[in-house]
């Protein structure tokens, strides 16, 4: 882990620990858990980091976010929990722009003019990266890396990406969220004019002649659907049974649907194969 919290409830990243001002007692950040955890130096090929020493108490407790190994939707979860207390503390943040212009059908024709003017693309993010200091700008430029990055990376570490979109920087925590939190959100007018990456179970695909729907399972709330319209149905080619019982996510700005009076619905408009990965 990356970062750790002194006695006095700050939390401080590893990078900037000091044990002559800090003092030896450091615990896990996590208040589920507050572990005692020891700092170990970097090297040329590792980052300074903290970890429990496995004798005593200090051994992680099984609600804490470092415990294991934890699933897509778990560190999602985590990273929201931690993402305060490392703004809070002025822990290392870092920028990243999003950048998914690429997985967009309707884009192609600009991105081949640009490919030549610009060869100086920000690298594509790695796990590596977020280590060691990005002194490259880096972007994130398909779902795929999303996933792979909350697979793969500490949720201490993850709480501390800024996206770089529309000209704003947001917490990553912020712009993924299951499909009933951003339909609550998204009606209590609680979200902003930027694209999400939502995630949750299929329970239903409907295809009907202009339009095909795609519904996360229903909640007390009401449905969220993903929406692919006639003209980039050749770009979507997964079949029903492909996606029928599976956890996505997926990706694109949300929209309110109150068509059907007295029920409110969410979705969002895809267009193609890449708006979504399988988790
Ligand atoms: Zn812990």
């Amino acid at each position: 882990m990356h970062s750790a919290v002194l006695p006095n409830g700050k939390v401080i990243g590893a990078a900037s620990y000091d044990e002559q001002i800090h003092g030896l007692q450091i615990n896990c950040m996590d208040s589920a858990c507050g572990a005692p955890v020891i700092f170990i130096k970097g090297k040329t090929d590792m980052a300074p980091h903290f970890k429990t020493s496995g004798h005593g108490d200090s051994v992680h407790k099984e609600k804490c976010g470092f415990a294991r190994q934890l699933s897509f939707q778990e560190t999602v979860s985590k990273v929201g929990e931690y993402q305060a207390s490392i703004a809070d503390n002025g822990v290392r943040q870092i920028a990243i722009r999003l950048n998914l212009n690429d997985v967009d059908p309707d884009y192609e024709k600009q991105v081949i003019e640009r490919d030549v003017k610009e060869k100086e693309e920000p690298k594509e993010l790695d796990e590596k990266m977020l280590k060691d200091k990005p002194d490259t700008p880096a972007s994130i430029s398909s779902l795929k890396t999303i996933k792979k990055l909350f697979t793969t990376v500490g949720p201490d570490i993850l709480a501390g990406i800024l996206l770089h979109v529309k000209g704003r920087k947001i917490p990553v925590s912020d712009m993924i969220r299951h499909h009933e939190q951003a339909h609550t959100a998204l009606w209590e007018g609680e979200t902003e004019d930027i694209p999400y990456f939502i995630h949750g179970k299929v329970e239903r695909v409907t295809r009907r002649g202009k339009v095909w729907f795609i519904n996360f399972s229903k909640t007390d709330n009401g449905y969220f659907s993903l929406v692919i319209f006639e003209r980039h149905f050749p770009h979507f080619t997964y079949k029903d049974e492909d996606l029928i019982g599976k956890e996505i996510l997926a990706y694109g700005y949300l929209r309110k649907n109150d068509f059907k009076e007295g029920q409110q619905s969410s979705e969002m408009i895809i267009k193609s194969n890449k708006y979504i990965e399988f988790l």
